[in-house]
């Protein structure tokens, strides 16, 4: 165990919060999220503001905290955070990875320091800042912390963005997470990449491995191969140098492949698995690619299926029509701070939002970082958690005033 350093920064109440949360242990595959909502039931009252504990599943519960705007009628905000975080492997830590100690650096250690606790607590530091400043905003503002997102949200977002309790917020705008970046650029997504996972049978000719019989499963394998890794190499030469890149390609990769029964008899059946991840763009191209090759692989003796689908949803417009973007797009601008749009490669809890057609944007304001999502020594330096509060004062008080 290391020895704890006092660093300048760790007096502020900001950072004490951001701790404070992290230091709950709301880890998969059992999260305390009854420490989660008694601390942020105690954030609500120091802010004022009143808390609504949603239980649709016992031990399941979604926390908003709401600000009401001066105009309540209009459309709200919605500023969504999940509480859970992925599991860690402690040996592999340098600190404890609950306890957020900060080192001489200022970097906090600890898991959900970059997905996503720093994000939540910034949406909070902000609004703490601006209604103690007197400032009152047009919109009505939810800040919303859900289970579960780490496990594909069906007890969290899933359920939540469908019941009645939701609509009641009458949510007409979001931000949910991100991620970092190595340079001193901000990333903001406007849609997420789908996943589909393919299979494909391929039949053939069968016999004594002796032979040389034409038209079997193996030419048919290698037809296709040579397809999909083909067009994986292209994606892979779009990609120029940004780690966000890969949210605006398709990947494709062989993740498994079976078939025979022993090595003199030629496979009358070989299966392929391919994990593709579609961004919205390619959706109806990569679709039909996928049924013309295996037509020309083998016609009717090559069958495909999806085991998994999901749907392409509608990305957030991110041009004059969409008011939101301008609000957020402007703050950057008078900021003279680099934005980065994009897919992002991964799902969030967004895409529920974006499923029952509200426009969501993804950020979570980490330049000069490296990626640690779902790492060992996950780490968010205490000047940049800081510099983010700032930059969401400004944000969602310019969202949350859209006419
Ligand atoms: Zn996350």
């Amino acid at each position: 165990m290391s020895k704890v350093y006092e660093h300048p920064l760790a007096n502020n109440q900001a950072i004490k919060n951001f701790q404070k949360y992290l230091q709950i242990k709301s880890v998969q595959p059992n999260p305390d999220y009854g420490s989660c909502v008694d601390f942020l039931t105690e954030q609500a009252k120091e802010l004022g503001l009143p808390i609504k504990i949603y239980e649709f599943v016992k031990g399941k519960p979604i926390v908003v905290i709401s600000w009401t705007g001066i105009n309540p009628d209009l459309p709200s905000i919605i500023l969504n955070g999940h509480m859970d975080v992925v599991p860690v492997v402690e040996s592999e830590w340098k600190y404890d990875p609950f306890a957020a100690e900060i080192d001489k650096n200022g970097n906090i250690y600890a898991r959900g320091a970059q997905d996503m606790k720093c994000v939540s607590i910034q949406y909070l530091e902000a609004i703490r800042y601006l209604k103690q400043n007197g400032v009152k905003l047009r919109r009505t503002v939810h800040i919303s912390f859900v289970p579960d997102e780490e496990i594909f949200s069906a007890d969290g977002m899933a359920l939540f963005a469908k019941s009645q309790e939701f609509k009641d917020l009458n949510v007409g705008f979001g931000l949910d997470e991100c991620g970092p970046t190595p340079n001193n650029e901000y990333v903001v997504t406007n849609g997420e990449r789908v996943s589909w996972t393919l299979e494909i049978v391929c039949h053939g000719n069968t016999g004594h491995g002796l032979m040389l019989i034409p038209n079997t499963a193996a030419e048919k394998v290698q037809y296709l191969l040579n397809k999909f890794l083909g067009y994986r190499e292209e994606s892979r030469k779009k990609m120029k140098h940004h780690l966000y890149d890969l949210g605006n390609v398709t990947s494709v990769n062989l993740t498994n492949i079976e078939g025979g029964v022993q090595s003199n008899v030629i496979p009358s059946k070989i299966t392929m698995l391919f994990d593709c991840r579609v961004t919205p763009n390619d959706a109806v191209i990569f679709d039909a690619l996928v049924k013309q090759w295996c037509q020309e692989a083998g016609g009717d003796s090559v069958t495909y299926k999806y085991i998994c689908k999901d749907p392409v949803l509608p990305v957030t417009k991110t041009d004059d029509s969409n008011p939101f973007w301008k609000a957020f797009e402007n703050i950057f601008k008078k900021r003279n701070n680099k934005l980065f749009v994009g897919i992002l490669p991964g799902a969030s809890d967004a895409r529920f939002l974006r499923e029952i057609g509200i426009p969501v944007l993804g950020m979570s304001p980490m330049p000069e970082t490296p990626f640690l999502l779902h790492n060992h020594n996950e780490f968010l330096n205490a000047q940049t958690f800081l510099d983010g509060i700032e930059i969401y004062k400004e944000l969602i008080s310019a969202i949350a005033n859209v006419e």
